[in-house]
Parts: structure tokens; sequence; C-alpha cells
């Protein structure tokens, strides 16, 4: 396996990006221009750091007690071969669900990346319908369960709001998590 991804960061562990905790990865590069996007530093694909598929790999299975990976940027399908190379050598390692954020609707997309999806988000970003719920931005956006790992773990069953976690990573502040309106406002004044 060989080939490049470009992303912007991760963060070992995370609990706010789906059930149990999960490794989180958010590629660089986006074509969309939602209004409000809290991601603006990842749309640049000349952006990010270009990291090395099974470089990435070992990092990922060096974390002890994650369940999953979430993927989210930018926009993880511009990457999807890479990205599905990335899923099929963990996997072929260990048990591993898989959550994609996307800017896509579900009926627009198909292949491999989708294949190694457990649960997706679909759908851009509207701030207009930002109605301030829990999982996904926008009112518009679907939580799809496209397996049956997560669609009867009762995680998004329930109506809990937003969660948010603030990490340092590599000199950088990040923000983990949809943001609640407080949470953007904390965020934009830090
Ligand atoms: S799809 Fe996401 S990263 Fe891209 S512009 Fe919209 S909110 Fe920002």
């Amino acid at each position: 396996m060989s080939g490049i991804l470009k992303i912007a960061f991760y963060v070992r562990q995370t609990r706010v990006l789906g059930p149990y905790n999960r490794f989180a990865l958010w590629v660089q590069g986006c074509e969309r221009n939602c209004a409000g996007c809290i991601a603006r530093s990842m749309k640049d694909r000349r952006g990010g750091e270009a990291v090395e598929i099974p470089r990435l790999t070992d990092i990922i299975l060096s974390v002890k007690g994650v369940e999953g990976i979430t993927v989210s940027g930018g926009e993880p399908f511009l990457q999807a071969e890479g990205l599905s190379a990335l899923i099929k050598a963990v996997r072929e390692e260990r048990d591993f669900g898989v959550i994609v954020y996307t800017g896509y609707a579900l009926s627009e997309l198909s292949g491999a990346l989708l294949n190694e999806t457990d649960t997706l988000i679909d759908g851009e970003y509207v701030e207009s319908l930002d109605d301030d719920k829990g999982f996904r931005g926008s009112s518009n956006q679907n939580v799809v369960h496209l397996t049956e790992r997560y669609g009867n773990c009762g995680y998004y069953d329930g109506n809990e709001g937003r969660k948010t976690e603030f990490f340092i990573s590599g000199g950088k502040r990040v923000m983990v998590g949809v943001p609640s309106r407080s949470a953007k406002k904390l965020w934009r004044n830090l």
C-alpha cells in the first residue's frame, strides 16, 4: 500500500464525534464555500500536511482503547481513494468502526470510501438551518447508518446537546465536535 493523504490534523482520542472513544482525522481540502464554516483553514488543498498512508495507519493502530475513527474535514470524499486504503489497512489489523462527515448528499456518493463507512453524516452545512441540535451542524444534514454497527448502539437516539472538546495539537489549538453557538463564540474569542 502506498499513497498519501493531505490532512489538517488528527486527535488520538475524542468522545464527542460519535459513540465510544474514537480516533478523529480531519482531511485538508474542500471546494465548497458554506457560510459560517468553522473549518476555513482546512479548505485550501495546498495546505495541510502530506502524510504517507502506511505511516498514518501505524499511528492509528498505535492508539489503544479506541473503537473506531471519525473522518471529517475539509471534504473526505475528495480523498476517497486514499481514505478507503487507510481504513482497509487499519481494518486488516483490527475491528474498527468508521464514521464520515461529508458535504455531499448520500445520493451523490458511491465507491470504496462509502463502502467502508458505517455511519455517514451527509449534506453541506447551511448556517440558516443550524438548530443547535446534536450530531450534525444543520437540520438538512442526516445521520445515515449504512451498517448496523452504530444503528442500534443508542448514541444517536438521545437528544443530547452538542459537545465539544478543545485540544492543543502540534502547537495548534483544535476544537473537536459539532460546536454549539456558545462554543463557537468561545472559539472565536480565544
Ligand atoms: S463542507 Fe464543511 S469544510 Fe467545506 S466549506 Fe462547508 S462547512 Fe466548510
